[in-house]
């Protein structure tokens, strides 16, 4: 049996989340045997963009902060991090507000250049991942999710967040390497067990802020803010995820980075046998969740994925030739030439979303979906 905690929290208000974030800890973990003498905690927080956190789908400085606060109570040295896929982690996080927080409460940023491998033989197809050192050899690290839709995995949240442990554009790489939802997911799945296998039991911590959380086709600028108004911790991600997806009233079997969890018994066999502690269960959920179309299992194949399948088209309204989209795209698909537009070569596009997720003016949507697509994919 999982335990996942989710408390009532309806605003950033800093000491009213001092408190609820104490008590989500608490509830989960013993504070005291955890959080003593030299301990160092890493705090991976989601910086996937460095807009402003308004948009909801970045950490919000004031649970960075008010976390921070909570573990001030012991003696432990706190380093705050997180990997964009190309500008400097410095600049991003002064962009979307978390340096501001950094800088104030005297923290460690962490140094995320220097990588190191983690492997292990025991999971299921990817065996090693190069992540940055710091945050892997901390004693302990609270893991810091936003609960957001996503267009390609469905829905983002503990699991996928640890994905930023991947230095820079290597994650773009994984895409490439792992092309279809089943692989990925258990790419996913798998960067997530040997993590969790570099930190003594209970040592891994998810916490939650989906306070403001993201539906529609996220995971940025795509998405559309919404309020849960709720922090959920847990000790176990895969339990964290569930509740989140019950919690936002989403399809569990559409997020497959969960359902190959599942499948393989990550941390629960059974998407019940979770228990929930806290004040908040069952009076909430979405009540018409904007829902991402999310990847179809099926399409791992590049010529159905052309025959069926949506793809980018750039909203040169909107465009501010910035090349974002044309760096990280990992199959070199989508090109920028100095002062034009970007184009697409749409055969060769894996529709994994990746240069809708960089675009800071979400000029990147979704074409129509081809007509055969309409008739086969009932969704
Ligand atoms: S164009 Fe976009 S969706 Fe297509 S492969 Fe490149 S990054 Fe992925
Ligand atoms: S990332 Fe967005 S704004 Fe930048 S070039 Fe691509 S479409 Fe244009």
């Amino acid at each position: 049996m999982q335990k996942v905690s989710l408390i009532k929290q309806d605003n950033y208000n800093l000491d009213e989340l001092i408190i609820n974030i104490r008590q989500s800890l608490y509830n989960i973990v013993n504070m005291d045997e955890i959080f003593t003498e030299g301990k160092t905690v890493m705090l991976k927080v989601n910086a996937v963009s460095n807009m402003n956190y308004e948009h909801g789908y970045t950490t919000h400085p004031m649970f960075l902060k008010a976390l921070i606060k909570v573990l001030k109570d012991y003696p432990v040295k706190i380093i705050v991090g997180d990997n964009h896929p190309f500008n400097s982690i410095k600049s991003t996080l002064k962009g979307n507000g978390i340096l501001k927080i950094i800088e104030e409460e005297n923290v460690t940023l962490a140094d995320n250049h220097e990588l190191k491998e983690i492997s292990s033989e025991n999971y299921l197809q990817y065996k090693s991942f190069n992540v940055s050192k710091t945050f892997v050899e901390a004693d302990i690290m609270i893991n810091l999710p936003k609960l957001k839709t996503h267009s390609f995995t469905y829905f983002s949240c503990a699991q996928k967040n640890l994905f930023g442990l991947i230095y820079g554009l290597e994650k773009a790489n994984w895409h490439v390497i792992a092309n279809n939802p089943k692989d990925f997911g258990t790419m996913i799945n798998d960067l997530y067990c040997i993590t969790k296998e570099q930190f003594k039991e209970n040592h891994l911590i998810h916490l939650c802020d989906s306070i403001e959380c993201l539906q529609g086709d996220g995971p940025t600028t795509g998405g559309n803010k919404t309020k849960m108004n709720a922090i959920f911790a847990s000790t176990s991600g895969v339990a964290l995820d569930i509740v989140g997806l019950k919690m936002a009233g989403l399809d569990l079997e559409k997020s497959f980075i969960t359902t190959i969890a599942l499948k393989n018994n990550i941390e629960l066999s059974n998407k019940d046998d979770i228990e929930v502690i806290g004040n908040y269960f069952e009076q909430y959920s979405l009540e018409e969740p904007e829902k991402p179309l999310g990847a179809i299992k099926l399409l791992n194949n590049q010529f159905m994925k052309n025959l069926l399948l949506e793809h980018p088209i750039v909203d040169k309204d909107k465009c501010l030739k910035c090349g974002a989209c044309a760096k990280i795209c990992p199959k070199h698909t989508m090109k920028i030439k100095a002062g034009e537009y970007p184009k697409l070569k749409v055969n060769q596009c894996i529709r994994c979303w990746c240069c809708s997720e960089v675009c800071p003016v979400s000029a990147i949507s979704k074409s129509k979906r081809p007509l055969l697509g309409k008739i086969i994919i009932k969704e």
